[in-house]
C-alpha cells in the first residue's frame, strides 16, 4: 500500500466519517499515511465504526452535524454526511432534506474558503424509478418530487445542483458520483437494508422479508470497490467534476439475492413476502462506461465473495 512522505501527505475532512462508508474510507486514507477529521453527527454512524483506527495519532473525531457551518483546515474534503437507508432517513424528511442541502452548502462555502477539492456522495437514486436501463450519468432520471423518498432523492439532486452552481459560479473543484447500492462490513445491522436484513434473518434462521415479489432489481457493489473509486476520482489530475457513476453493474433480482444469502449461511431460513414500499424503483443498474474511462475503474469483488466477507462481519454481531 502507498505511503506518502511529508510532503505528500493530505488532511483531509470526511463528513460522515463515522458510517458504514465514512468509517472505510477514513480507515484507507489513514493507512495511506493521510491525516483525517472526521465530522459527523452520530445519527446513523458510531463510534465502534472508528474503533480500528480511533487511537491512531492522524485521526480525529469532531461531533458536528453538517446543517451547521464548520471551520478547519484541510486540502480535500468528502462530503458523505447524510443518512442512507430508507428507514433512517424517512425517520426526520426535514432533517435529512437540510442535511443535503444546507450541508452541501457549508461544506461548499468550507471548500471556496480554503480553494480546496469537494467530493460529493450523490446516489442513483437521483434516477429514481429509472425509465432508461442502465443508467447513464446523462439521464436525468424520473423522481417523485413529493413521496415518501423525495427527502433524499430530492435533497441529493439539489445537493448536486448547489456543487455545479458552486463550480460555475465560484470555480470550486467539484468531484460528483452517484454511488449504486454498496454493502458491506460495518453497515449498520438494523438500518433496514436489504443486504444487511437478508445476512441478519439469514444467521438467525428467521423469515427473509421480501417486499413485492422479489422481481425488482439492484446491482451491488462491495465497499473496497468503491472506496478505491473514490480515491482515484479525487486524486486524478483533471478538471473532471463527474458525475460519474460508481457500482458494480452485475444486476440481480431481490430473489436472486435472498437465494445467494441462504445458500452461503447455510440458513434455514422461508421467504415471506411483504407490501412493496411506495415508490420503490423496480430496477438498478449503473453503466460505468465513464468510471472505466476516466478513472481506469471498475469493481473486481463479485456478489458471492463480497457477501462472504460481509456474512463473516455480520456473524460477529449477532
Ligand atoms: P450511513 O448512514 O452509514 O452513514 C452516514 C453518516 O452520516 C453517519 O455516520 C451519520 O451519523 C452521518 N450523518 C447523517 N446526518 C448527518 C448530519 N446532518 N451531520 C453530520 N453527520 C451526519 O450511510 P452510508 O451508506 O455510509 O452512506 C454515506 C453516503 O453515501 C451518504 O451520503 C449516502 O447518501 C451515500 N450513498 C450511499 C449508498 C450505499 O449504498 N451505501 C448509496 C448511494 C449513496
Ligand atoms: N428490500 C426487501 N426486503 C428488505 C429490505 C429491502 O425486499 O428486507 C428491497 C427493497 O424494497 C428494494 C431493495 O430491496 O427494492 C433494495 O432496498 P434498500 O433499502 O437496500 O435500497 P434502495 O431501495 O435504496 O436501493
Amino acid at each position: 500500500m502507498a505511503h506518502y512522505g511529508y510532503s505528500a501527505r493530505k488532511r483531509v475532512l470526511i463528513t460522515g466519517g463515522a458510517g458504514f462508508l465514512g468509517s472505510h474510507l477514513t480507515e484507507k486514507l489513514l493507512d495511506s499515511g493521510h491525516e483525517v477529521i472526521c465530522a459527523d453527527s452520530l445519527f446513523t454512524g458510531t463510534k465502534d465504526n472508528l474503533a480500528t483506527f480511533r487511537d491512531n495519532p492522524n485521526f480525529e473525531f469532531i461531533r458536528h452535524d453538517v446543517t451547521d457551518p464548520l471551520q478547519v483546515e484541510v486540502d480535500e474534503i468528502y462530503n458523505l454526511a447524510c443518512p442512507a437507508s430508507p428507514i433512517h432517513y424517512q425517520h426526520n424528511p426535514i432533517h435529512t432534506v437540510k442535511t443535503s442541502v444546507l450541508g452541501a452548502i457549508n461544506m461548499l462555502l468550507l471548500a471556496k474558503h480554503l480553494q480546496c477539492k469537494i467530493l460529493q456522495a450523490s446516489t442513483s437514486e437521483v434516477y429514481g424509478d429509472p425509465t432508461v436501463h442502465p443508467q447513464k450519468e446523462n439521464y436525468w432520471g424520473n423522481v417523485n418530487p413529493i413521496g415518501p423518498r423525495s427527502c433524499y432523492d430530492e435533497g441529493k439532486r439539489c445537493a448536486e445542483t448547489l456543487f455545479y452552481d458552486y463550480h460555475r459560479q465560484e470555480n470550486i473543484r467539484i468531484k460528483l458520483v452517484r454511488i449504486f447500492n454498496t454493502y458491506g462490513p460495518r453497515m449498520h445491522p438494523g438500518d433496514g437494508r436489504v443486504v444487511s436484513n437478508f445476512i441478519m434473518q439469514a444467521l438467525r434462521n428467521e423469515p427473509i422479508t421480501i417486499y413485492g415479489e422479489g422481481q425488482q432489481t439492484r446491482s451491488f457493489c462491495y465497499v473496497e470497490n468503491l472506496i478505491d473509486g473514490f480515491i482515484k476520482f479525487m486524486d486524478l489530475d483533471s478538471d473532471e467534476t463527474g458525475p460519474i457513476n460508481l457500482g458494480n453493474p452485475n444486476e440481480f433480482t431481490i430473489l436472486q439475492l435472498a437465494e445467494s444469502v441462504i445458500r452461503l449461511t447455510n440458513s434455514r431460513s422461508e421467504l415471506v413476502f411483504k407490501p412493496l414500499p411506495t415508490d420503490d424503483p423496480q430496477q438498478r443498474q449503473p453503466d460505468i462506461s465513464k468510471a472505466r474511462e476516466t478513472l481506469g475503474w471498475e469493481p473486481t469483488i463479485q456478489l458471492e465473495e463480497g457477501l462472504s466477507r460481509t456474512i463473516s462481519y455480520f456473524e460477529t454481531k449477532l
